[in-house]
């Protein structure tokens, strides 16, 4: 195995899979990008994920699957949207999500490395990524209804910044999706905005 972590053009700082998988549709240089066009994006992304490390990294995904998991963002996006702002999550976005869940693939017991055995999906994505919008679902569908929705947050970068995390500082005071991203920017802005009012006569 390489140890060195391959070069990709996604952010992991959701502090979870789902958000994450909401996460890869961002802005950069002030316009909205999608990092995963295409199915083979969609693989380096779960490679670049701790899904691989479970679940496997698939060899290639069929474009329907990948259309899935492109629809199934959108409606995860619009259910963690609902959470943050205090919404119930639209009656569509569920539907959505239960088309999905209702692929549920069955369980199995596995035991990883040094670990004890756990019933966990079974699920082989390198053999079949079928599974994979169901992995997403699943994830998604446990944070909307879960205890950690209400450490859902949106980047309080809002105007420049659409990436959400789950909010577990200590303090629960995390405003930024990361200092380096948003965080640091923010503050030079501030000083600026400060300096420009103290020049003003
Ligand atoms: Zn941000």
């Amino acid at each position: 195995m390489d140890e060195q972590a391959p070069e990709h053009p996604f952010v992991f700082l959701g502090g979870d899979v789902a958000l994450d998988f909401v996460n890869t549709v961002l802005v950069d240089g002030g316009a909205p990008v999608d990092r995963l066009p295409a199915p083979a994006d969609l693989a380096g992304w779960v490679a670049a994920s701790g899904l691989g490390e479970e679940f496997g990294v698939p060899d290639r995904i069929a474009p329907t699957v990948h259309a899935t998991a492109i629809a199934l963002r959108g409606a995860l996006k619009a259910g963690f949207d609902a959470v943050v702002t205090g919404e119930p999550v639209p009656d569509e976005a569920v539907a959505s999500l239960n088309a999905v869940l209702r692929t549920g693939p069955g369980s199995e017991l596995r035991g990883l490395p040094g670990d004890d055995l756990r019933l966990r999906p079974a699920v082989d994505l390198t053999a079949d990524a079928t599974a994979l919008p169901w992995l997403l679902a699943d994830a998604g569908a446990r944070l909307l209804v879960g205890d950690r929705a209400r450490l859902l947050r949106r980047c309080a970068n809002h105007d420049t910044c659409v990436l959400m995390f789950l909010d577990t500082s200590r303090s629960h005071t995390r405003r930024w999706c990361s200092m380096d991203l948003c965080g640091n920017r923010s503050k030079v802005a501030a000083h600026g905005a400060r300096a420009r009012r103290r020049q003003q006569p």
